[in-house]
């Protein structure tokens, strides 16, 4: 049999240009933290999201960090460097990747975490509502949008501004998606006080790394800008008056992401379709893709599938490994990913939900119905039923999503999962 093409989660989707920028920067001895690259993608990204500023990072974890310190200079002025949010409870979304949350751990802030709601797999805005009744004090909110899908702006923001609550947006996986809703509306990364995206390897639009901070506000700019670059004071030497940092894009980077941003566009015409392959694929299996609300239009980054409880074979997963037993007419998860790696395709699990985590397994999680850390044995059932995170992670998994996934491979893959519920 001849070999098959490995079919990507998702993958750099390189064109051309990108070279060329690059080239460019290098003929031109701009191979440093400064250049044009930087310029114009800075340009392009705060035309593109529709907001006044744009800084390239050297990440968008470096991009989160950096909002958690202007949040949390905003609600306390004066805080030391590295405890922006020290004795300071954060909500923050539970279904997400590692690094929406880790920066207000930097910052010595206590992340707790909401609940997923079912209509977008984002923060539930009941279960923040509840968090707000259990921990008035809190102040800030950390909110992604989930594999591209906008959350349920126009409640959340609705909600953080009754409370007086800030919003850091974690924009990474959405750049591109858009919400249009009765209050709120914009591109993701315009919807929060502070903003993020990431051009990871895996993102929509890529420069192998790299990250941007995005904001209306010139002097939140200005900082950013500054701490970034080790917070030199405008003197004739290097002067300090305050902590930095050395979280500045590289231009070479800024050269591959602004060759790639110009075919955004079209990453996400090709993700739709593989989103829409799917559902024609699927449409009379017991599962459904990954939902969102009508006032949205996502980015498709990741298409997911989540099987019917009735269609679950047994499955249970440790810390690290799992077991399942193969029944007909029932699937799993694991089962569905071992098919797809069985044809050289690549699937993941559902984000494991943060408050799972072993590194977050002290910290506060709310669902809809209120606590949602058992206490008690007597608590336990009623806790799970409650938990939409750990439920989507039980029953979902990302499908292989890649641009450049031919109808004909894609045709495997959907042979390959539905070859799983025989
Ligand atoms: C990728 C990602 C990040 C981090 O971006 P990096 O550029 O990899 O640092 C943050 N949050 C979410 C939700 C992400 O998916």
């Amino acid at each position: 049999m001849a070999k098959m093409n490995k079919i990507w989660l998702s993958s750099p989707t390189l064109h051309g240009e990108e070279l060329q920028f690059v080239k460019e920067a290098i003929e031109t001895n701009w191979v440093s933290t400064v250049g044009e690259n930087i310029n114009r993608l800075e340009e392009m990204a705060a035309e593109y999201v529709g907001v006044k500023h744009a800084v390239a990072l050297s990440s968008g974890t470096a991009a989160l960090h950096m909002c958690m310190k202007l949040a949390g200079e905003k609600l306390d002025p004066g805080v030391r460097p590295g405890q922006a949010l020290k004795g300071k409870r954060v909500f923050c979304s539970d279904m997400t990747f590692d690094a929406s949350v880790n920066p207000i751990v930097y910052e010595d802030g206590e992340p707790v975490f909401i609940d997923t709601e079912r209509d977008t797999w984002n923060m539930d805005p009941v279960a923040l509502e509840k968090a707000f009744e259990l921990y008035p004090d809190v102040r800030l909110v950390v909110l992604a949008h989930l594999y591209g899908v906008p959350a349920k702006m126009d409640e959340i923001v609705d909600i953080c501004r009754r409370h007086g609550a800030l919003i850091v947006e974690d924009a990474a996986e959405a750049l591109g998606a858009s919400y249009s809703g009765k209050r709120v509306s914009g591109k993701c990364g315009a919807l929060g006080d502070y903003m993020a995206v990431s051009f990871n390897g895996n993102k929509i639009v890529t420069g192998s790394t790299g990250g941007m901070f995005l904001t209306d506000d010139q002097a939140d700019a200005d900082k950013v800008r500054k701490w970034s670059t080790q917070s030199r004071e405008d003197a004739p030497w290097y002067q300090h008056e305050e902590l930095g940092y050395n979280y500045r894009m590289s231009n070479i980077v800024a050269g591959i992401v602004r060759g790639n941003m110009l075919h955004i566009s079209e990453h996400i015409a090709s993700k739709k379709a593989v989103y829409e392959r799917y559902r024609e694929g699927f449409a009379d299996l017991p599962a459904v893709l990954n939902p969102y609300e009508d006032c949205a239009e996502p980015n498709f980054w990741l298409s997911c599938m989540l099987i019917d409880r009735k269609a679950m074979c047994r499955q249970v997963r440790g810390e690290k490994d799992y077991l399942y037993l193969k029944e007909p007419g029932k699937t799993c998860p694991q089962e569905i990913l071992e098919a797809l790696a069985a044809i050289n395709a690549e699937g993941r699990p559902i984000w494991k939900p943060m408050h799972m985590q072993p590194i977050y397994r002290t910290h506060g999680f709310v669902t809809a119905e209120g606590y949602g850390r058992a206490w008690s044995n007597a608590y336990i059932n009623e806790a799970e039923r409650a938990d939409v995170g750990a439920d989507i992670f039980d029953r979902g998994l990302c499908l292989p999503s890649d641009n450049k996934m031919t109808p004909d491979d894609q045709d495997r893959v959907i042979e390959a999962v539905r070859s799983c519920f025989q």
